[in-house]
């Protein structure tokens, strides 16, 4: 499977299992506002029965309607002409609670209004649950002027919760499930992208000690050749190949060294008063026959006065020369300016190219280890996607920052700061 259409497929199945879980809890929602909608009416039934066995009201025509309040959602009021006798009260709405299925504690307190206060409080536990007793000491007054019964319902919320069981255990077990099935399609991507990566590694790894090693073994065969010791020149340029294919497999043994000595591990920086110049000079040397392999042209805009600056001299010339050699390998006719110099508190370094460039949104990913820009199945250039991620360790290690400005089809510039003090 292309790993574009297995990025929709792990796109588009965790869509879908965010739509299901966002349905569910909006689901889950609306059974709560039902629950607690059935609890409202139920509680008002059982006061409208107990306005009938006790013949609480005294004008008939009064609406029970207006009797009944519910001023905060764990409070009901209901006004009452006269109030009935405590055991009286206490036992029909006992009674109604158990006919109307209001199955939780609650605390009732009779107020009167000439004393201006509860004259009366009484905590009837449910029948069915038993909640730990939450008795409010200080029943609150909601309707002074009136005299009134006032319930209570300490645990509403928790019988409500415990009423819709049910349905949170089955969009709980639910949201587990797909919960599950998301880690299990992010790992098999995961595990993709890295069998994609590994086949990258391999195919790459081939090329990149293949082909220096098959140069090297032509150079050896030539330079054991007899009749070398007469010719100076070819001897001479036969060395230098083999010379500088082996700076080239040194220098891709350290990226990979260092990459799999994992990202957590500092690299082993050691600074020193380094010469800018000299060492700019050095990574070039280092990229010569590569320069002219590629027929490149090369600038170097630099002040004439020396420059010390505190760093790495190994790993910083490495960063310079891989950011150079990048530039080598992804222009057409490579045309490279290098430049350097001191910018407020940094010395920085710029290696600028008319390569191919970068499109905008792969310029976050190209510090990532092992990242290449894709280009569809076909990779001219090959690479481990390591070096860049090497660059950016060795600046990190010397608490500096790389500036990318990339133009697709215009080039690539890489400006590293490193900082003077
Ligand atoms: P690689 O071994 O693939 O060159 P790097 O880590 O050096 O690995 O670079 C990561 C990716 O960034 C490359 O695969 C390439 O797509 C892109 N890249 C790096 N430097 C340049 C450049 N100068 N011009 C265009 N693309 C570049």
């Amino acid at each position: 499977m292309r790993s574009s259409t297995l990025k929709w497929i792990v796109l588009c199945t965790t869509l879908l299992i965010s739509a299901i879980i966002i349905v569910q809890l909006y689901w889950l929602k609306k059974v709560y506002s039902l629950e607690e909608k059935q609890f409202n009416t139920n509680v008002v039934k059982s006061i409208r029965g107990v306005f009938e066995d006790l013949q609480m009201n005294d004008n008939p025509a009064m609406n029970l309607h207006d009797l009944i309040s519910n001023p905060d959602q764990n409070f009901f009021i209901f006004k009452a002409d006269t109030i009935p006798e405590k055991d009286s009260l206490t036992f029909y709405l006992r009674k109604e609670f158990e006919d109307f299925d209001v199955l939780t504690d609650v605390k009732l307190g009779a107020y009167s209004k000439v004393d201006h206060r509860y004259i009366y409080e009484e905590y009837i536990p449910s029948v069915v649950t038993s909640y730990p007793v939450q008795n409010l000491s200080g029943m609150p007054v909601f309707d002074p002027n009136f005299d009134h019964i006032l319930l209570y319902f300490p645990h509403r919320n928790n019988y409500i919760l415990g009423q819709i069981g049910f349905w949170i255990g089955t969009s709980a077990t639910l949201l587990i499930t797909l919960i599950s099935l998301a880690i299990s399609v992010f790992y098999f991507y995961r595990q993709k992208f890295l069998a994609e990566i590994q086949k990258d590694f391999v195919n790459n790894f081939s090329h990149e000690f293949k082909t220096p090693l098959a140069v090297m073994k032509i150079a050896a065969d030539v330079l054991s050749n007899n009749n070398i010791i007469e010719q100076p020149t070819r001897l001479e340029r036969y060395a230098s190949i083999i010379k500088n294919q082996t700076q080239h497999l040194q220098n891709q043994v350290t990226r990979l060294l260092e990459a799999a000595s994992g990202e957590r591990t500092e690299l082993p920086i050691e600074k020193q008063n380094v010469e800018a110049a000299e060492l700019i000079e050095q990574a070039i040397n280092k990229v010569q026959p590569l320069i002219e392999e590629r027929n490149a042209k090369l600038e170097l805009r630099m002040d004439k006065d020396k420059f010390e600056i505190h760093a790495d001299k190994e790993h910083l010339e490495l960063a310079v020369v891989n950011l150079l050699e990048n530039a080598l390998k992804y222009s057409d006719d490579p045309k490279i300016v290098i430049e350097a110099g001191k910018s407020e508190n940094d010395f920085y370094i710029s290696i600028k190219d008319n390569g191919i460039g970068i499109e905008k949104k792969y310029v976050k990913n190209i510090f990532k280890k092992f990242y290449r820009v894709p280009t569809g199945d076909i990779h001219n250039v090959k690479g481990f996607g390591l070096g860049l991620n090497f660059v950016k360790r060795i600046i990190d290690a010397h608490n500096g920052k790389i500036k990318v400005n990339s133009l697709p089809g215009i080039g690539t510039e890489f400006r590293l700061f490193i900082p003077i003090n």
